[in-house]
């Protein structure tokens, strides 16, 4: 009997109304296969929590904030659990815990560390549907940890390789992976396959419908991953190895992301061992830079700018701030008014020129870019934020990704 890990996200459980329907196509897809079912807080039930805890205090406790997030989740599982019941099926539900989900220490964005999932076996053994909780685990201190925003998917993913499950599905507001959001390109195309690389850039680059550490855990243990609408019954989209049967295009997506900002250290001594200073401080706190620019120095002084998570830059403005005095630079400015744009696609590996009609598209729009970066398979644009939705329309149209463009050229 096939063993299949399914995913129900925020918005496909926001009500008892919804979460009575995720319980019948779970007790339909029951018929044939073992079950293991993952499912978010419902709604934005942890935005919520979120900010009741900064109405309590301007930087929470990271231990209690884990310990408060964790509730969202099970919430949900109790109540889908009880569902089933109510559709004669067995089920149990189970926290992250319980499921022997280890994490390490870093609380809010906590790693996996090991799966015994022994509660989920016994529960498949003896016939149940197990009803997981997402987004939490246990650390080695006995701590309650929380898998970063979107962490639900990683559960799902992890115990999908941990089970050696046939496949992981995960269930959502839309159909599958798009050619970019569809919520801001009416014209976006879904894609009937997407490599793990390609798919682990678009995540990491914006594209949220999977959280980009679950893709990584996908693509390490190869766990074959079904993106899909919870409220229709179409196919959505294979997440699986680079293959030759996939589109041999370019640019297979556009991203967007508005959860950054930009930080600038202002005229910093231009001598050996600043920059190793300055990233050092903020890389000891565990904060994650993504682009960096220097600027040309001119009298001896330059501006280091770089971009990282919006949830982090008070924390790196304080580090800053003291590395700031401690060199002899002028001080610390930052910037939350940006938005990274991205163009992806395998296709780039072995083809020139796509960097500059990227540059040419938005600089048609009028939009200035102010960092740029690239890696193998992608291309980034930071520009500011209030240009998002014309940037990725405007670049979708130059790589041809719509879909009234794909019927007739593909
Ligand atoms: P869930 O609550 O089910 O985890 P998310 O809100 O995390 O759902 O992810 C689904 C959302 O991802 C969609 O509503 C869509 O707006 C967004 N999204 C961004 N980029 C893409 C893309 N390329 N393809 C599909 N959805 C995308
Ligand atoms: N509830 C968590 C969040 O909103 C985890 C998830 O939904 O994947 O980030
Ligand atoms: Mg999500």
């Amino acid at each position: 009997m096939t063993l299949i890990v399914q995913k129900y996200g925020g918005s496909s459980v926001a009500d008892t109304e919804k979460i009575g329907n995720v319980a019948r196509r779970v007790a339909e897809s029951a018929r044939g296969s073992r079950l293991v079912v993952v499912v978010s807080a419902m709604g934005k039930t942890t935005d919520g929590l979120v900010n009741l805890a900064h109405q309590i205090a301007p930087s929470p406790d990271p231990r209690e904030m884990d310990m408060l997030l964790a509730t969202g989740e099970q919430v949900t599982i109790a109540l889908l659990a009880m569902a089933l019941h109510g559709l004669g099926h067995k089920a149990r539900s189970f926290t992250g815990p319980q499921v022997g989900m280890r994490t390490d220490r870093a609380h809010t964005k906590a790693r996996i560390k090991a799966i015994t999932a022994e509660r989920v076996r016994r529960a498949l053994e003896a016939g149940e549907i197990a009803v997981v909780a997402g987004f939490q685990g246990l650390s080695d201190e006995d701590e309650i940890t929380t898998l970063g925003r979107g962490g639900s998917d990683l559960t799902a993913v992890a115990l999908a390789a941990a089970l050696a499950a046939d496949v992981c599905e995960i269930y959502t507001d839309v159909d599958g992976v798009y050619t970019a959001d569809p919520n801001i390109v009416p014209d976006a195309r879904k894609l009937g396959r997407v490599s793990y690389d390609e798919m682990l850039e678009m995540a990491s680059l914006g594209a949220k419908v999977l959280q980009s550490r679950s893709v990584e855990f996908a693509k390490k243990y190869g766990v074959p991953v079904h993106v899909r609408s919870t409220f229709k019954s179409d196919p959505g989209t294979l997440v699986t190895m680079e293959d030759p049967h996939m589109e041999s295009v370019l640019v297979t997506g556009v991203t967007h992301d508005r959860g950054q900002a930009k930080v600038s250290i202002l005229r910093v001594p231009d001598r050996p061992g600043i920059a190793a200073q300055v990233f050092g401080g903020v890389a000891e706190r565990g904060i994650v830079v993504d682009m960096i620019v220097q600027n040309i120095s001119r009298d001896g002084y330059t501006d280091i700018s770089f971009t990282l998570p919006r949830t982090d830059r008070d924390r790196a403005v304080a580090v800053l701030s003291e590395v700031a005095r401690r060199i002899g630079a002028e001080g610390v400015a930052h910037d939350d008014r940006i938005a990274k744009v991205s163009i992806v696609g395998v296709g780039m590996r072995s083809h020139s020129g796509v960097a500059a009609r990227m540059f040419q598209t938005l600089s048609r729009e009028g939009i200035n870019i102010q960092m740029i970066s690239t890696s193998e398979i992608a291309v980034s644009c930071v520009i500011e934020d209030k240009y998002t939705e014309l940037a990725v329309r405007a670049l979708h149209d130059a790589f041809e990704l719509g879909a009234e463009r794909a019927a007739t050229s593909r």
